[in-house]
């Protein structure tokens, strides 16, 4: 499971990418009334909409917003919001009773006990659940681990206002750490695709907070073949990444400025939840 050691460990790997590369005042998220961080428009824009292109052309977008097509989330999808549910759940509820009075190794036993009930209410529309009580038991202990070395429970679900940046009102920033960093949580062991993510909440924070929000990290979790396993990976949030961020937002803008759907691309990811709309070949 993650720790608090392979979270420092990581945030020290990244930040040593931030010699050389001090972040560009035009690109922090407080400048958001000038170039190039001012948006063309306003779309309320969720930051995974920005960042995880489903679709190449980013058709998906422009039916969902602007032809109201709703689609059944896929069984990752399902999976990735228990994981979310449970990780929210039990840390809240630690942070709860320790607010009540309780030490943070009774919270955790609390917690514990209620376990296996909390895990069957956030995954009955799902087939193979067992690995995610192992899943809520080791994140228990590690949320647990991580209040008593810091003294602070971890923030899950923390909301901001994305809207100064055309983004939402209501972002959810899956976690953040010790004030200073964003942190994702991502079903899926090999993926590299949660950079820009990262980075949209860090410049949605930034306008937000007006302080500046550096570090990005994701936690990237999976049931392997036979075991739970996860990575933590951290990224510092460069020029780059933030000028990478801005171009997607500005696209997906003018996607949904345009009176027609983007074409389909020439091969549809056979994950695309959107098939059925698209009449793409199955
Ligand atoms: S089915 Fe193809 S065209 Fe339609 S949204 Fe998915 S990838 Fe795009």
């Amino acid at each position: 499971m993650f720790t608090l050691s392979t979270i420092s460990r990581a945030i020290r790997r990244a930040n040593m990418a931030r010699h050389g590369d001090l972040v560009d005042e035009e690109l922090r998220g407080w400048n958001w009334g000038r170039a190039p961080l001012k948006p063309r428009a306003y779309f309320e824009l969720g930051v995974s909409e920005v960042s995880y292109r489903l679709c190449p052309t980013r058709r998906d977008l422009w039916l969902r917003r602007r032809d109201g097509v709703k689609i059944e989330p896929s069984e990752a999808m399902r999976i990735g919001a228990a994981i979310h549910n449970i990780i929210h759940s039990i840390s809240s509820e630690i942070s709860r009773l320790s607010t009540k009075g309780l030490k943070i190794w009774d919270a955790y036993t609390a917690v514990y006990r209620r376990i296996d009930r909390m895990v069957r209410e956030y995954t009955q529309n799902l087939a193979n659940t067992e690995w995610l009580y192992s899943f809520a038991q080791a994140t228990a202990f590690t949320l647990a681990s991580i209040a008593a070395e810091l003294g602070l429970p971890l923030i899950t679900e923390f909301t901001v206002d994305g809207s100064l940046l055309g983004l939402s009102k209501n972002l959810r920033i899956d976690a953040l750490f010790q004030g200073a960093a964003v942190v994702e949580f991502k079903y899926g062991y090999n993926r590299d695709d949660y950079q820009l993510a990262l980075t949209g909440y860090a410049l949605a924070l930034e306008s937000f907070l007006e302080l500046p929000i550096d570090t990005g990290i994701a936690v990237l979790i999976a049931n392997g073949c036979s075991e739970l396993r996860t990575r933590v990976e951290a990224v510092y949030i460069s020029n780059n990444l933030r000028q990478e961020f801005i171009e997607a937002r500005d696209e997906a803008i003018d996607v949904l400025l345009s009176p027609s759907p983007p074409p389909k691309p020439s091969q549809c990811p056979q994950t695309c939840p959107y098939r059925r709309v698209c009449g793409a070949p199955a």
